[in-house]
């Protein structure tokens, strides 16, 4: 599959959680999706609203985007205001969403594909 926004070829991981919900091999629910680009609702939320943004293309994490990645990068970022009124979060300032990218062992990342968390609604929340 390519993609027309970069014109890159997909790479996936057999062995990723998430590359396999891009695939369909594991069901997920749909947010939002283009071509480079899937939005999942977190099976364990912590908050109202809580979905995650993730390129297609296998990225591991934070710690190995650069400067090629910018463009995806930034159209992860555009979509997170329309997606988050979308789900249900409240309008800013007074409702308002929250956007985590955990990174690494320390950073607290579990799934070793790129991902945004992106969390909102009434608090109080479960975590965060
Ligand atoms: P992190 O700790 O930042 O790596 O976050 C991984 C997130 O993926 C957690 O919030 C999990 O609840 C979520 N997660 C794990 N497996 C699934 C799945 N099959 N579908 C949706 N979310 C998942
Ligand atoms: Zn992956």
């Amino acid at each position: 599959m390519t993609s027309a926004h970069s014109g890159a070829a997909l790479v996936h991981d057999p062995d990723c959680l998430f590359c396999k919900i891009v695939q369909r091999k594991i069901p997920s629910r749909t947010v939002y999706e283009d071509d480079e680009i899937y939005a999942f609702h977190d099976i364990h939320p912590w908050a109202p609203v809580h979905f995650l943004l993730i390129p297609k293309t296998h990225i591991p994490s934070m710690a190995q985007v650069g400067a090629e990645q910018g463009e995806l990068l930034g159209r992860i970022m555009a979509l997170v205001p329309k997606l988050a009124l979308q789900e249900g979060c409240n309008p800013y300032p007074q409702g308002g969403f929250r956007i985590v990218a955990n990174t690494g062992s320390e950073g607290g990342q579990e799934v070793a594909h790129l991902h945004f968390h992106v969390m909102g609604g009434p608090r109080p929340w479960l975590r965060g």
